[in-house]
């Protein structure tokens, strides 16, 4: 039943729950369409019973707000917000909370799911630009993601950032040597240049959390700022004056190396 996607309304006059419909609607529907659909659906009723006034009681909120809106883009909205104006009779919409007990809302609710599970499909959608839009981009990431969590190379980069994301990360010269751990730490110039893996301070490897956040040789530097060291480098580099130690570290440390 995953991905199914059902409507319903139930009809009361006078307080008499005189009749319901469920529809199924197609699996690329979304939930909102498909409230939309049972609005649309329960407008037509109204007209083919020729009712003088009718309330129409919808949970959703965003169904409701995209009738009143002004700048509503989607035909199929649009085509309702016809119909309801050329109505000779009088409909009127209300919100209501849902899953607060109110009947008929619980009612139309149960119908819903009972709709999914319908083996013909009453309304198909065709899918939106905007879900095109998103869906391959859905994709693309999910993609990125399993190249990026397979890779093999980036490991000092992954504990930074092991998700993937399109929000760019601030970066420059010499911070990005603190997320890579490429340029200047001993790791590095170890591992590509031959030199020793030692800090200068001689204590311990000289990799870029050892040397920012306890390596003594840059305690005078760094115990000034009042940083929170129990915090994770990652944490800390959103931190502009950790940035500009890190800046003033590693300018030093090439400095030394040209040296
Ligand atoms: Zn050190």
């Amino acid at each position: 039943m995953n991905g199914r996607v059902g409507c319903a309304f139930v009809l009361y006059v006078d307080n008499i729950d005189v009749d319901s419909s469920t529809f199924r609607v197609s699996d690329n529907c979304s939930v909102f369409m498909a409230e939309v659909f049972a609005i649309y659906k329960a407008v037509e009723e109204i007209r083919i019973r020729n009712l003088e006034c009718a309330d129409i009681i919808s949970d959703s909120r965003s169904a409701l707000m995209a009738l009143n809106s002004l700048r509503e883009r989607r035909n199929f909205i649009n085509e309702l917000k016809r119909k309801v104006i050329a109505y000779q009779g009088i409909i009127n919409f209300n919100w209501v909370r849902a899953h607060r007990g109110t009947v008929g809302n619980e009612r139309a609710d149960v119908l819903a799911k009972s709709a999914c599970e319908k083996e013909i499909v009453d309304a198909f959608f065709d899918t939106t630009k905007a879900e095109i839009k998103y869906e391959s981009k859905r994709q693309a990431l999910s993609l990125w993601q399993e190249r990026w969590s397979l890779s093999r190379k980036g490991t000092i980069t992954k504990k930074f950032f092991s998700k993937v994301s399109l929000k760019r990360v601030k970066g420059d010269f010499y911070i990005n040597q603190v997320y890579t751990g490429h340029g200047i730490f001993r790791t590095y110039q170890n591992r590509f240049f031959g030199k020793s893996i030692e800090c200068h301070c001689g204590e311990a490897v000289g990799d870029a959390e050892h040397v920012l956040l306890r390596c003594r040789l840059w305690g005078p530097d760094r115990e000034p700022l009042g940083l929170k060291l129990n915090l994770s480098l990652l944490e800390l580099l959103r931190v502009e004056k950790f940035r500009q130690f890190c800046r003033f570290v590693i300018q030093s440390l090439l400095n030394r190396e040209i040296n």
